[in-house]
């Protein structure tokens, strides 16, 4: 028995599924999942002392790597000073300042622990903004696990969402409405019946929690028309995209000012922050100066806000975004390459498509064009990659994520090894 198997096999005894996150599991590629003990730049040490090239980094919030030493000095000072006082305190008026000054159409922020926080609080606000109860949102799309959002669409857009988790009641899934990706028509009806109704749409600007399903340019700014047409508020939930593909997000790539905006991930510099952001007069609404409740015990984190700190400046100071695109974007192509597989990329991101693609552009853009195969051939893929020493996010509908960290011979290292596998698959 492997260190990770008897520790697995302990886990399974105190946690549902010996895991505090079910994709950790290794449920969608089976076998037991690697215990990590350390991780450094851009790789993961297991338990058994073997090392993996990381290219799940902590799910995104890493896009410095593992143990950036410019965060951990500014993480033990704020140690030093002691790791959380309730109160006022200068640390996270110091990150508030940063990104309002750089993120204009987050005018006010609100601080809270994670991006299923920022979303739940942001559906809040923009119900109380406009007297609204219900709240569009995408299928393919991921907010967190808050109740309204774990949801999949009725028979028929007339239809109400129907919960997509055991425990979320019918009537909440009701306040939700849910719209096919890649469909503005399929948008424009829903606002034809229910427009009245829709307090606000939510899109993840760049759906990447179901396949990297990369949207044509039209989408997003016919999104904002529609609903502000119908007077709803748009809600772009940058939890991975914000910090990632730009410093400000897919607003700033796109120029398209969202009312609301959350994020998450990289924000912390991988310590628990979600943030939630938008014009003073819907900040307003949120307590102590409106009427919107939502409190936090470790909100604002003192520990945590110095590692976001160092993380956001680090990343304005650098700049990095150009390269890491650029890499990102060889990375696919090689990966296309000695595959023959399809790769989708966007900024740091990529996710390869492992099936034959059946829509007319080739580009997979909404869930249901995801090959049937992706599933049982990602799995293969996965161990295989494994036992080379590369750690991928260990499920097919899981993004792939570059970090500043990740040295070329990384890269080429798991263009090589993705060749091998290829190459013994076809044999
Ligand atoms: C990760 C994620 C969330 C949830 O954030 P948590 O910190 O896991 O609660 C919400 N929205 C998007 C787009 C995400 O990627």
């Amino acid at each position: 028995m492997t260190k990770s198997e008897s520790l697995f096999e302990r886990a399974r005894k105190v946690a549902p599924g010996g895991v505090h996150s079910p994709v950790r599991g290794f449920r969608g590629v089976g076998g037991v999942p690697r215990f990590i003990e350390s991780a450094r730049g851009a790789c993961l040490r297991d338990v058994e002392g073997k090392a993996y090239v990381d290219f799940c980094l902590s799910w995104g919030p890493l896009i410095l790597g593992h143990g950036d030493e410019e965060v951990a000095r500014e993480v033990h000072r704020a140690i030093d000073r002691g790791w959380t006082y309730g109160a006022a305190e200068p640390y996270s008026l110091e990150l508030a300042e940063l990104i309002v000054s750089k993120i204009p159409w987050a005018e006010k922020v609100r601080f809270v622990n994670s991006g299923t926080e920022a979303v739940m609080s942001a559906l809040r606000v923009a119900r109380a903004a406009t007297n609204r109860p219900k709240i569009l949102k995408f299928d393919g799309c991921y907010h967190g696990h808050t109740d309204s959002m774990l949801v999949r669409a009725g028979s028929g857009l007339a239809e109400m969402a129907s919960p997509d988790s055991a425990g979320v009641s019918a009537a909440v899934a009701s306040e939700t409405i849910v719209v096919p990706l890649n469909d503005l028509k399929a948008l424009e009806e829903a606002f034809g019946l229910h427009g009245p109704q829709i307090a606000a749409v939510i899109v993840e600007p760049v759906p990447a929690n179901n396949g990297l399903l990369l949207q044509t340019d039209e989408f997003l700014p016919a999104l904002c028309k529609i609903a502000r047409k119908a007077g709803a508020l748009v809600i772009f939930d940058e939890v991975i995209t914000g910090f990632r593909v730009a410093f400000g997000g897919m607003a700033e790539l796109t120029g398209l000012k969202p009312d609301l905006v959350t994020y998450g991930k990289i924000i912390g510099g991988g310590f628990p922050v979600g943030a939630y952001g938008g014009r003073v007069e819907l900040m307003d609404l949120v307590a102590p100066s409106g009427p919107v409740y939502q409190a936090g015990t470790l909100s604002a984190n003192p520990v945590a806000m110095a590692a976001g700190l160092a993380t956001l400046k680090k990343l304005l100071r650098d700049n990095p975004y150009e390269k890491l695109a650029a890499r990102t974007e060889k990375l696919a192509r090689s990966l296309e390459k000695v595959t023959g597989a399809k790769v989708q990329n966007f900024a740091s991101l990529f996710w390869p498509v492992l099936g034959k693609v059946a829509t007319a552009d080739g580009m997979v853009r909404a869930p249901n064009e995801i090959p049937a195969e992706q599933k049982g051939r990602f799995a293969e893929v996965f161990h295989a990659l494994l036992a080379r020493g590369f750690y991928l996010a260990p499920s097919g509908y899981e993004v792939a994520f570059l970090s500043t960290a990740h040295s070329d011979t990384q890269l080429d290292g798991l263009v090589q090894a993705l060749g091998e596998i290829s190459g013994r698959s076809a044999s």
